[in-house]
């Protein structure tokens, strides 16, 4: 692996599981120092000792937990480089437009859409006065072509990840500062298990449609995090960063 983050401070949402975790690891790797946001203690706590980091608990929801958790990167490292903004929940049960209720589609909007607001507004300060930043906000395919699996709540969500990563991007990059979205196809990850647990056709229906022939591992997801985090991707703003096995473009 090479060692493209050198003295950069990483923060990572949701580090506890999943995406997050094995960018987590990889950032590290790389030689970031990496501060790991979770709600769960257990597994942020765990992912910060394994990748010699620090923890901090933080529900993305939370606007004061969420400056608390930048805040504790800029004190602890000095910096806040790279904000990988990425907690997220699955869709509710049933997220037909049909059937979703107004508390459930309200919910999802705020984990994965009011979220990402908060943590770009707490790390674009920090990341103005460096004059140096890159933003990393985790949607999702289904923010380019629809689930076609009656995910309203989810897909609207994401696709206001991808609409405000944009509009960041172009703002912010005369000062220094990257935004792109991550458009992940299937990830083999907790998420992704619950969703397919709980409907066994939708993973088989979900296959076919994926060129490569399988779901992603996380790790193949995290390779593209450390690149839009370095500076090998100096170049690449204000995209939607697809990393889906073609699953898009089929
Ligand atoms: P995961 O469930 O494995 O991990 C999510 C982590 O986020 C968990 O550790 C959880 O505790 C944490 N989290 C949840 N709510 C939080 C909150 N309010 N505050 C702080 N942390 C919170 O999920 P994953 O599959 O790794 O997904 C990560 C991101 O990737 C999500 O935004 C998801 O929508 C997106 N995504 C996933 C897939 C996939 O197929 N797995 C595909 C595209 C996009």
């Amino acid at each position: 692996v090479c060692r493209r983050l050198v003295g950069r401070t990483a923060v990572v949402t949701g580090a506890g599981s999943g995406i997050g975790l094995a960018s987590a690891r990889r950032l590290a790797s790389e030689g970031a120092h990496v501060v790991c946001g979770d709600v769960d203690e257990t597994r942020g706590r765990a992912a910060a000792e394994e990748t010699g980091g620090i923890f901090v608990k933080a529900d993305v929801t939370d606007a004061e937990q969420v400056e608390a958790l930048f805040a504790a990167a800029y004190d602890t490292y000095g910096s806040v480089d790279v904000a990988f903004n990425n907690a997220g929940i699955s869709p509710p049960d049933d997220d037909s437009i049909l059937e979703t209720g107004l508390e459930a589609w309200k919910r999802v909007q705020e984990v994965n859409l009011t979220s990402v607001y908060l943590c770009c507004k707490a790390a674009i300060p920090y990341m103005r006065r460096q004059r140096r930043g890159s933003v990393i906000n985790t949607a999702s395919f289904v923010a380019r072509m629809g689930a076609a699996t009656s995910q309203i709540s989810y897909t609207a969500s994401k696709g206001g990840v991808l609409a405000m990563s944009r509009e960041l991007g172009v703002q912010f990059a005369r000062e220094g500062i990257r935004v792109n979205a991550l458009c992940p196809g299937p990830v083999n990850t907790p998420l992704l298990q619950e969703l397919f647990a709980k409907d066994p056709e939708r993973a088989a229906r979900r296959l076919v449609h994926i060129p490569v022939g399988r779901f992603a591992e996380a790790e193949e997801i995290a390779a593209a995090v450390a690149f839009l985090a370095s500076d090998d991707s100096s170049f690449v703003n204000a995209t939607d960063f697809l990393v889906d096995g073609g699953i898009s473009g089929a």
